[in-house]
């Protein structure tokens, strides 16, 4: 079974806790991961406005030193990272709720700060309902955002203050296994959130070399501290690379493969897209670059894949074949997955502020959520409009090529959302690719009355959207999401005919 790839100034770090605490490399290195995570935060930013915090639950064994301070005994600590406020020992609620307040004192538009929690307040007992649920809905929104907040979250929210700005926290929570097992089992939607970790032994590999690792991790920590100070004052967007797109699509459908399996726990096995990128989103930001590639995906996967054995060990252990036979196929069509290293055209990075606003072109990491978490299947109809156009984005003319019977990967867009008003039918169905889907829907982009796709910030018309003969598209539906998103913008009947069309002669 192949471990977790080691990488760049973190994987430094992590090999001189090793070295000097006695943990498992790959203990150290998840956990440097969640530590670097929570220091870009402010700055980095993912699909839907979320903050990029990698959450680790360190399931220790007695004895085992603590990994936050194995980290702070190398020198990651919060002076190096002056916008980063460290929180340790958070193990009760009244701890936990002084650090939420101080969270949303400090978190306010422009002030880039973020904290870190480490300890857990998460404890395996009774008539903890109430601190459950403060739990819950304080990390939840600074995992999902401000969009993805439900009601019914914000409403106890409203009660600690302005809820304007979800605040950066971070968590590396350590804790005895028999808590996480309550947690996952009171509250899986929370726990999905964690990439746990069962604590392993020492390193076996012998006495490395002393001097060259702790050079290595001295060199690391300055380079991360030249990367947190440039970051201070700006914000970035991801972008991937046509190869990673292609790697990150199998990872997308294995939560698919884990719905599908009767025998799992529900809803233990998802959110794996989403904690890949967003690993893949520190592990770039570590070496200084907001371009997502191949080898962040990989790496961040294996750190992923030894997370879900992790937690199948743990929830399901007789499950362990599947769960790896599972794993294995994703490792394999990941590796074998190829594409252009070059970044994709229509994630063009906007490294500033004024980037905000802006929908930012990169792979959409929602996925189609049922209410309770679980991932949804194509409805018949999104499956008609995705074979009607053959996978092929309607937008760019891109086609996602994966392995598997089609060959293909490509996403169902509701012009007008379910959510709000829309209906399940072909006519507000468009077959797209994840960026295009993902800036549509964020309202980056719009459509003309007669379909000519154009990017809302630059008002740059790109192509007229690719049509077949069996898809009636609804002008409705295109009208209603016109309305919504583009306020700044000539009336439609102005807009249907922009200038650069013209002066392309189309
Ligand atoms: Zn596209």
């Amino acid at each position: 079974m192949s471990g977790v790839l080691i990488r760049g100034s973190l994987g430094d770090i992590a090999r001189l806790a090793g070295l000097q605490g006695g943990a498992h490399i790959e203990d150290a290195y998840a956990a440097a991961v969640c530590w670097w995570s929570a220091a870009v935060a402010p700055a980095a930013v993912m699909p839907g406005w979320r903050s990029c915090v990698v959450w680790g639950a360190f399931l220790a064994q007695e004895n085992q030193p603590s990994l936050a301070t194995a980290l702070q005994n190398t020198g990651l600590e919060p002076r190096r990272f002056p916008h980063l406020g460290l929180h340790p020992d958070i193990t009760t609620e009244t701890a936990l709720r002084a650090a939420r307040a101080a969270t949303t004192r400090r978190t306010r538009p422009g002030t880039a700060f973020s904290m870190l929690l480490t300890g857990s307040p998460i404890k395996n007992g009774t008539s903890r309902k109430s601190s459950d649920e403060f739990l819950a809905s304080t990390l939840r929104v600074a995992w999902d955002g401000e969009e993805y907040r439900p009601d019914s979250e914000l409403r106890p929210l409203r009660r600690l203050g302005p809820v304007g700005n979800a605040p950066r926290i971070g968590v590396l929570w350590e804790m005895p296994e028999q808590d996480w097992r309550y947690d996952a089992q009171t509250s899986p939607a929370s726990s999905t959130r964690f990439l746990i970790f069962r604590r392993r032994q020492e390193d076996p590999h012998g006495e490395p070399d002393r001097r060259r690792v702790t050079a290595a991790a001295v060199r690391a920590l300055e380079e991360l501290t030249r990367i947190h100070d440039d970051l201070s004052t700006c914000q970035v967007d991801f972008t991937m690379t046509g190869e990673a797109a292609e790697k990150f699509w199998p990872i997308r459908l294995t939560e698919d493969r884990f719905d599908s399996e009767e025998t799992l726990p529900e809803s233990q096995f998802f959110r794996l897209d989403d904690h890949t990128h967003r690993i893949a989103a520190a592990l770039a930001l570590a070496e200084g670059t907001q371009v997502i590639t191949g080898g962040h995906i990989e790496a961040a996967w294996s750190l992923v894949a030894r997370s879900c054995r992790d937690r199948a060990r743990l929830l399901c252990p007789g499950d362990l074949d599947l769960v790896d036979r599972i794993l294995r196929d994703t490792g394999a069509q990941i590796s074998s997955s190829t594409g252009s290293p070059q970044p994709l055209p229509l994630g063009t990075p906007s490294p500033h502020d004024a980037a905000r606003g802006a929908a930012s072109a990169v792979v959409s990491t929602r996925g189609a959520r049922g209410r309770n978490g679980k991932v949804k299947r194509d409805s018949a109809v999104v499956q008609d409009v995705k074979g009607w156009h053959g996978d092929r984005c309607q937008m760019c003319g891109s086609v996602l090529r994966i392995p598997g019977p089609r060959q293909a990967a490509s996403e169902g867009a509701h012009i007008r959302p379910l959510g709000k008003g829309g209906h399940d039918y072909t006519g507000n169905v468009l077959c797209l690719c994840p960026n295009c889907h993902t800036q549509f829907d964020q309202g980056g982009l719009y459509l003309t009355d007669d379909l000519y796709v154009v990017e809302t910030v630059t008002g740059t018309v790109r192509r007229r959207l690719e049509t077949d003969p069996r898809h009636d598209v609804d002008l409705e539906c295109i009208r209603w999401h016109r309305a919504r998103w583009v306020q700044d913008v000539p009336p439609p009947d102005r807009q249907a005919r922009p200038s650069v069309v013209t002066a392309r002669g189309l």
